[in-house]
């Protein structure tokens, strides 16, 4: 009977590691390393036939190049977008080097979404759309007959890059679900009004000729916001000043413009205009730090390492403020501010935290109405593992599957072995 590790990602977000062994093979779902504290899952990548990667998030693809796999598999953004995120941990962490990245770019094989795949003796995938970042996809397997959904990070939610995420799926033996705002005090606000928001935080730091510094990921959260700004200064309602990028954005925007038929087609419209909702910005310089009023994008999203570090020396200004657009991990600079901190110390020197802090959660992921739609587009499972959430979120949505779908339904902490069906 095939039977399912939990290697990570349990009851916490970072490091999603799933293995489903059975009679004929044994494969990864992911395999993430825990960005914040550079820690990787704890297997044995002798046996395993395949990994399968869902996305190009370091939570979910981190750890590759720590291990000698025979074979991966992810979607063609997905390995582009790999290979920057592998370069960068290389730089800061160095968990790994040149010759892992490279050890793992040679092993890799890419698909499109809904390309059949058979991988093992008794494993067929197929990799849906999840609306999360470019090339984002969940996993649908079929082994021996018996099917399996691997969500991924999900957005049941469109936004101005992506499509939502693809629902249009047959039947399901066994789900597993990511649960990032799977607690029903999990209810975020519209896109528009977030978008809002930002604008008005933005908007009057400039009209006080201040500077705004805007963390982010560099895969997804970053080219959303962009793309907003440059919606707001096009139509007037966001005052044009220069907008500096700076880290690994401007290679991940790169490709999300080299793949606009992934892309949500109201982008791909307005790029075939020939227009570029990127290319306004400019790459960060020395002239970030002069008078004039600017914005700043900058990884990385939780303030743990990356250039955006450099530019927190701004915020011993008031005129300045910084808007965190996304969760701010426990441990995390980013947590510390969203906290209250009034003295950061990032580098040596300590900074007094004199600028405004203000939080704007860009979530790529859908939130607690979101996921609950989700449930009800695709067809019922028989079984239900949550995984991909803080414990109080998994347990919670657990419970909420359990109750409205009855089913059995588990949020299994990390080192459960379960029978998979
Ligand atoms: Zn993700
Ligand atoms: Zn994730």
């Amino acid at each position: 009977m095939p039977v399912v590790r939990f290697h990570g990602g349990c009851h916490q977000i970072g490091m999603s590691c799933i293995e489903i062994d059975t009679k004929k093979s044994r494969i990864l779902l992911d395999c993430g390393m825990d960005p914040n504290k550079n820690t990787v899952p704890n297997i044995d990548p002798k046996d395993i036939d395949a990994v399968l990667v869902s996305h190009a998030h370091l939570d979910h693809c981190g750890a590759i190049p720590c291990f000698n796999f025979k074979k991966i598999y992810c979607t063609t953004p997905s390995a582009d977008l790999m290979y920057i995120l592998w370069k960068d941990v290389s730089k800061l962490s160095k968990i790994y080097g040149e010759k892992e990245i490279k050890r793992a770019l040679d092993v890799i094989e890419t698909v499109n979404y809904r390309e059949k795949k058979k991988i093992t003796e008794d494993i067929t995938m197929e990799m849906y759309d999840a609306g999360h970042i470019l090339g984002s996809s969940s996993i649908y397997l079929d082994i021996d007959g018996k099917k399996v959904l691997y969500t991924g990070d999900i957005n049941e939610r469109e936004t101005r890059t992506l499509k939502p995420a693809d629902t249009d799926i047959e039947e399901i033996d066994t789900l597993i679900i990511e649960s990032t705002y799977g607690s029903p005090l999990d209810i975020k606000p519209a896109r528009k009004t977030l978008e809002r928001q930002l604008i008005e935080e933005i908007s009057s730091t400039i009209e006080k000729k201040g500077k705004v510094i805007i963390p982010v990921f560099a895969v997804g959260r970053a080219q959303e916001i962009m793309c907003v700004i440059y919606h707001y200064m096009n139509s007037g309602a966001l005052e044009e000043v220069p907008v500096y990028v700076d880290g690994s954005i401007i290679h991940t925007t790169g490709v999300y413009l080299s793949y606009s038929h992934w892309l949500n087609p109201k982008m791909k419209r307005i790029l075939e205009c020939g227009q570029n909702p990127f290319g306004y910005v400019k790459k960060a310089d020395s002239s970030v730090f002069n008078e004039d009023p600017c914005i700043i994008i900058s990884t990385s999203g939780m303030l743990q390492g990356g250039p955006v570090l450099q530019y927190l020396k701004l915020l011993k200004y008031p005129t300045n403020k910084i808007i965190l657009t996304g969760y701010q991990a426990e441990d995390t600079l980013g947590r510390a501010l969203e906290e209250g901190a009034k003295v950061i110390k990032p580098f040596k020197n300590e900074i007094p935290v004199r600028g405004e802090v203000v939080k704007i959660e860009f979530s790529a992921h859908g939130d607690y109405n979101s996921l609950i739609r989700y449930l009800k587009k695709i067809p019922t499972p028989n079984k239900v593992f949550v995984v991909h959430g803080e414990k109080y979120q998994s347990l919670s949505l657990a419970m909420t599957i359990w109750k409205s779908l009855k089913v059995p339904t588990f949020a299994p902490p990390v080192g459960s072995v379960l029978p998979l069906f």
